[in-house]
């Protein structure tokens, strides 16, 4: 067993009594302590069942975690806390008390060198368009409606055409998903539209914001909550709780080998030459990407899983962090960037989240992101080099002063999006598959079920492999379609 750097106190996790007809298993071993790993180890705190985290990074929250930089922090993109799931909601709550703190939203989106709110509202995307290309919107939905009628859509591109006509699919949709997904919309499957704006379309957008909607609660869109001191103040004080309940979380240890007899995983050996052994009635619990899970196992999966596991493709995605002084670059939270002459394709300001993300009243805390494949030049692009490209991107917006900017930092987050293109699901199904026949296995989390998800989805996966364990029955791969999701209510898709 590798040794623990530190001990670390923290407030207690609320235990809930054992049921004394099912014995939970004498040891879990959770790779990665992202949401979703810290989620199944509160569960399991819970049930007095302590565990073993392993994640490669510094610090714990996965790509939930938040950096500390001259005395601002940083998300890795910003994230916004919102939950459907009353689980979920209650454990933010539970661990964030009086720190998880109201934020006022305002996002918009730059496009054609304007800002149009986002959420839309009809009338902002009226006089921003222009009369002439509003009346083609209209007629090129009503067109969209009639023509497509008898399809299903299989595509991005179908299913926003079908549901928001040509021309506002142009303004509002193709250049930013193109953007973060790499590939043209017409390759990028319909579902992903389908799971992020489910329920909405030009005519319910419009009825909505000229009769008003009752269904939808206004100040969700308006507020959102937020940890006062960025998104990874959750998951650190998870990981306190979990470890005064006896857990341990051991950081900078990168996964290397799984090793695995018969249909059991019997443990893991790391980078630095650590190993962990799952004992005999022990169980893993993964969060790393299933793609990286099933090249790591010790026993060689079947060439079609392995073939399968490399037509699985994940996102790849770059933030660059500034610190500014000076009068308030803008004021939203973040900017959904859609023109084409710059490659962003978002800009957050995490001094309108919290005063307490930055150091004074006149610092700013700037993240420019891009998104790309490994081998793409951004990727492989200096970071002195990126952080130029990022300054002068803000300046060509008009959203800063480039002599305000002091310093700057860059950081590479693989595999940080599971990309939806056509036909991924048969290959995730042959790998998916594989992996169920591991019996003391559970994949949780965004990359480990290769779903699409926010925060709420990867700690609720958590929950809920964790009292699998207990003796409940959960199909994990199906969490999102059990639960009824933000985009129902909420109407905002990103
Ligand atoms: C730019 C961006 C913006 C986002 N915005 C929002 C938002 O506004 N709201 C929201 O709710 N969600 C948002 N999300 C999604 C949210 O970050 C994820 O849903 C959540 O972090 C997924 O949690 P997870 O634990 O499943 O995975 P991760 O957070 O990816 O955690 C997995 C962990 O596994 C570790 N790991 C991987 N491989 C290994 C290995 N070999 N060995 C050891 N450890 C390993 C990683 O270091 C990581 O800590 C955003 C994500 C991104 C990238």
């Amino acid at each position: 067993m590798i040794a623990e750097a530190k001990a670390y106190k923290g407030s207690a996790v609320q235990v809930v009594p054992v049921s004394s007809s099912f014995r939970p298993p004498k040891h879990v071993v959770i790779l990665g302590a992202g949401p979703a790993g810290l989620g199944a180890a509160y569960e399991l705190a819970r049930h007095q069942t302590p565990c073993t985290l392993v994640d490669k990074n510094k610090r714990v929250g996965g790509l939930a975690r938040t950096l500390e930089f001259k005395g601002f922090r940083f998300d890795i993109g910003p994230h916004r806390f919102f939950t459907k799931e009353e689980r979920v909601n209650q454990l933010w709550r539970e661990v964030l008390g009086s720190e998880f703190v109201p934020v006022q939203r305002l996002t918009r989106i730059y496009y054609g060198q304007r800002f149009f709110h986002y959420p839309l509202k009809p009338l902002d995307a009226l006089v921003g368009l222009g009369i002439a290309r509003s009346i083609m919107a209209f007629g090129s939905y009503l067109y969209a409606r009639m023509a497509y009628r008898r399809r299903e859509a299989r595509s991005f591109e179908e299913w926003i055409t079908f549901h928001f006509g040509w021309q506002l699919y142009d303004a509002f949709f193709k250049t930013y998903t193109e953007k973060v997904w790499g590939i043209p919309c017409s390759k990028i499957a319909a579902q992903w539209a389908a799971q992020r704006i489910r329920g909405l379309n030009l005519w319910r957008a419009a009825k909505s914001a000229f009769l008003g909607n009752r269904d939808q609660v206004r100040t969700l869109t308006d507020q959102f909550h937020y940890p006062r001191l960025g998104a990874g103040m959750l998951y650190e004080k998870m990981a306190d709780r979990v470890r005064s309940a006896g857990s341990h979380v051991f950081l900078e240890r990168t996964v290397e080998e799984i090793h695995v007899s018969g249909n059991r995983v019997t443990g893991i050996r790391c980078a630095d030459g650590q190993s962990l052994e799952v004992e005999p009635d022990g169980y893993l619990l993964s969060s790393i990407p299933i793609t990286e899970f099933v090249t790591k196992l010790s026993v060689r999966p079947p060439p079609e899983v392995l073939a399968a596991a490399q037509r699985l493709k994940y996102r790849d995605h770059i933030t660059v962090n500034l610190t500014y002084f000076g009068p308030r670059p803008f004021p939203d939270n973040w900017i959904y960037v859609h023109s084409e002459k710059v490659r962003t394709a978002r800009i957050t300001n995490y001094a309108n989240f919290t005063r307490d993300m930055t150091p004074d009243a006149d610092a700013h805390g700037l993240t420019v992101e891009y998104f790309c494949f490994r081998d793409d030049d951004l990727w492989k692009m200096r970071d002195d080099l990126l952080i130029q490209l990022a300054v002068d991107e803000l300046k060509s917006i008009g959203v800063i002063r480039a002599e305000n900017v002091r310093d700057g930092f860059v950081v590479r987050e693989k595999d940080a999006y599971p990309a939806y293109y056509v036909g991924y699901e048969s290959h995730l199904e042959t790998v998916r598959n594989y992996v169920g026949s591991l019996v003391n296995v559970q994949m949780i989390g965004r990359g480990g079920l290769f779903k699409y998800g926010n925060q709420d989805h990867a700690v609720l996966t958590g929950i809920l492999a964790a009292r699998n364990l207990v003796g409940e029955e959960h199909d994990l791969w199906f969490v999102h379609e059990e639960s009824e999701y933000l985009e129902e209510k909420n109407r905002d898709s990103r």
